[in-house]
């Protein structure tokens, strides 16, 4: 349920509201507006039917959020919530890139890439230090020396990074030394996980599952929300198909139609939703042209050497052109 509050609304009118909600066993989530304070409560949807809230002093209306997913819906908070990652903004007028390689191998590969991506025009870092790997005989990543190898790339940049966390009990290391914590499309319902990044506050972002819907997508975002923590960018990776010829089929409509439901900003992948380097440029511009806030590309300082993902994989100077080449999509549709 969302509670508006009138625009001249007391702390104390906001209070009375609260308490009484919280004493009903609503959990509260306050989502200050441009001009209006609104209250979000989730809790029991017989006892918000019976509460007569209308009639308490300070407040405008009240609605029923009848969506399973309640403070991630645009009912909840119609403005576009802007996710911070280290001094970069992802929702707001600038379209993000977030680049690197699919794994951190070694620190020359590392500050080799993050070089590259600065000078592209990249925004955030990308790498992975744990790595879910569909074979347990593949590399698996180099763990806390990996997040090491990151910290030190962004030192070397001022980059922000992002890194993939796969399990509960990694959670606060990768949280020490990463600005954003990636949920993977292979966890996006591993709750307890969703619920541990939640509680960090953390920005994070949340993979479409292999073959999620919008819904479970929503709900598990809606997770790390019910924590407090509202610093989730949902990025959209490619769903399973029938197709064989890429490695997965990218949803475009997920970017117009996660906008239309969600505050949250969306990104897209168009490396793991093709698995193929070629496809990237094409796809990334189809993604902006849909309106997506972001762009997640891996790139490798020598893709055909890479221990993953090196097939889709762009080098420095596919970087550089496909970042350059953004620019009129971009002003196309006013975020250049
Ligand atoms: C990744 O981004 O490194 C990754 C493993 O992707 P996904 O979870 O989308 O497969
Ligand atoms: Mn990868």
């Amino acid at each position: 349920m969302i509670v508006v509050m009138k625009l001249d609304a007391s702390s104390q009118e906001v209070d009375a509201v609260k308490s009484r909600l919280e004493n009903l066993g609503f959990k509260i989530h306050p989502i200050q507006g441009v001009k209006r304070l609104v209250l979000g409560a989730v809790g029991d949807r017989k006892v918000a039917n019976s509460l007569n809230l209308e009639s308490f002093p300070g407040v405008e209306k009240v609605m029923l959020i009848m969506k399973p997913y309640k403070m991630v819906s645009r009912e909840a908070k119609e403005e576009n919530t802007i996710v911070k990652v280290g001094n970069v903004e992802i929702g707001g007028s600038k379209v993000v890139s977030m680049c690197g390689p699919c794994a951190v191998e070694n620190e020359e590969q590392m500050i080799q890439i993050a070089r590259a991506v600065k000078e592209a025009g990249g925004h955030i870092l990308r790498g992975g230090a744990f790595k879910p790997r569909t074979s347990p005989y593949a590399f698996q990543g180099l763990e806390e020396e990996g997040l090491k190898m990151l910290a030190r790339a962004r030192e070397e940049t001022g980059l922000p990074v992002v890194t993939e966390v796969i399990n509960t009990q990694d959670v606060e290391l990768v949280a020490e030394y990463a600005d954003m914590l990636q949920i993977g499309s292979r966890n996006m319902q591993n709750y307890s996980l969703l619920k541990a990044v939640g509680m960090t506050g953390k920005p994070v972002l949340l993979k479409r599952g292999l073959s999620a819907t919008m819904e479970e997508w929503l709900m598990s975002a809606e997770y790390i929300l019910a924590e407090k923590n509202y610093n989730v960018v949902l990025c959209e990776r490619g769903i399973r198909t029938f197709e064989t010829y890429t490695r997965n089929t990218l949803d475009i409509s997920a970017v117009p139609l996660i906008k239309s439901l969600s505050h949250l900003p969306v990104v897209v992948d168009p490396s793991h939703a093709t698995g193929n380097w070629k496809l990237v440029a094409p796809l990334a511009k189809a993604s902006v042209a849909a309106g997506a806030d972001g762009l997640l590309i891996e790139a490798h300082p020598n893709p055909p050497e890479a221990l993953c993902d090196g097939e889709q994989s762009l080098s420095p100077r596919n970087l550089q052109r496909l970042l350059a080449d953004l620019k009129p999509f971009l002003k196309a549709v006013g975020r250049g």
